[in-house]
């Protein structure tokens, strides 16, 4: 009965590191990937993860039962006062209401679930580009999607002049994904002060912010510091919602970690959300898995394995952002052809290097370097050992 199903393609990002797995070259190199490697170019599991887990372990008191199905009470608290503040308002005056979700792919998922069923406008406005699996989250929950402007190509920075053209043309009401901080794929973010403008015309034509918070502490190394799009919009007292991902600054990927974050205008408001959230919910997966969720909220509450962790954040952002100062050097050291300052300007895990498609393809034919078609390079693939063979790569993708 299923001889008709036809053969899909590999998924673009994920479909890198398969391509890379086929290669046998020991010279190859996967910045495809979107997860931390260390210098030695293996996975990382926090010290602080560790210790979390022991005492998880050791704990006999600790039982393997369904959560409820928002999840870990103590992870969503700490959850939200993580993206927002501890002293925010919204959560002083209980107008937050916090689900634990999927990582932040769930979280993402779970909110566009809720907007195509309780609210009025269902169009989503997300930036071009920006992550793959974006668009497919919003259509696949019954969102109409579209995109503004973001990305320059020619200055390889913000289009700010476009992005505002088309928020400002945008229905009134409408949705628009923001990533909170590192945009993916291009590493460029607004400034604060273009972040202000944005949200006083967001708020003017009553559009409605849904931040995705995939990188909170991983693009600066600063938690706080990562948050302030997000807190900027809280702080006037208008709604939003919030997809946050323990992935990448927990290192907790495949444990599948996140939060769903709605801010609402009232606590009473906010308690009726909460009550359709379980209504998305339940029938989707019943209730989120526990152990990634413990972990997160181990560490959130205790002040010393906070600090740990803040001090393990920081490490995995200055190599990254070491990365991007070896390459940069190196390619000027070089001479290759061209400005490569925006190596150093981005932010966060990727390098949106400019290189077009087909000189990514040269380079992986001709130097076993993997990356996404787009010119995308995951800087926390990269060591001091493989910037060398990167440098030569580009330098005949671009001069050959
Ligand atoms: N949003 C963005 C912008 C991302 O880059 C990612 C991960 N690549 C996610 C969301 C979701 O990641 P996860 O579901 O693993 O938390």
């Amino acid at each position: 009965v299923f001889a008709a199903v036809v053969q899909a393609p590999e998924d673009p990002i994920l479909g890198v590191t398969v391509a890379y797995n086929k290669d046998p070259s020991p010279v190859k190199v996967n910045l495809g990937v979107g997860a931390y490697r260390t210098e030695e170019g293996k996975p990382l599991v926090l010290n602080v993860v560790r210790r979390a887990e022991q005492l998880l372990v050791n704990d006999p008191s600790r039982v393997k039962e369904y959560l409820p199905i928002t999840g870990l009470a103590d992870f969503n608290k700490l959850s939200a006062k993580l993206i927002f503040g501890s002293d925010s308002p919204a959560i002083r005056e209980n107008r937050v209401t916090t689900a634990q979700c999927l990582s932040g792919t769930g979280s993402l998922r779970v909110g566009a679930e809720f907007l195509a069923k309780h609210y009025h406008e269902r169009t989503i406005y997300i930036p071009s580009p920006t992550w793959g699996n974006h668009t497919k989250v919003f259509a696949l929950a019954g969102l109409s999607v579209k995109t503004y402007r973001y990305y320059d190509p020619g200055t390889r920075g913000l289009n700010f002049q476009g992005l505002l053209e088309d928020l400002a043309s945008a229905p009134s009401g409408a949705i628009v994904l923001l990533h909170a901080c590192a945009h993916n794929p291009t590493g460029v973010d607004p400034t604060l002060s273009q972040w202000e403008q944005i949200r006083q015309l967001m708020r003017s034509k009553g559009l409605l912010p849904f931040f995705d918070s995939a990188y909170q502490g991983f693009a600066s190394g600063n938690l706080d510091a990562d948050a302030q799009s997000v807190r900027m919009f809280v702080a006037d007292g208008g709604e939003c919602l919030a997809a946050q991902s323990y992935a990448k600054n927990m290192g907790l990927y495949g444990e599948r970690v996140g939060a769903l974050s709605i801010v609402c205008r009232s606590a009473d408001v906010a308690v009726k959300v909460e009550s359709q959230l379980k209504l998305v919910i339940r029938p989707m997966y019943s209730n989120p898995p526990i152990h990634g969720a413990s972990i997160v909220a181990t560490i959130l509450k205790d002040s010393d394995m906070y600090n740990e962790w803040t001090i393990e954040l920081k490490a995995m952002a200055d190599r990254i952002i070491s990365m991007r100062h070896q390459l940069f050097e190196a390619l000027r050291a070089k001479g290759t052809p061209g400005d490569w300052s925006h190596i150093i300007k981005q932010i966060g895990m990727f390098t949106f290097t400019g290189l077009n498609k087909e000189q990514v393809a040269f380079m992986t034919k001709e130097y076993h370097i993997y990356m996404t078609s787009d010119g995308r390079i995951s800087m926390a693939g990269l060591s001091s050992r493989t910037v060398p063979h990167l440098v030569d790569a580009i330098h005949a993708a671009v001069t050959g």
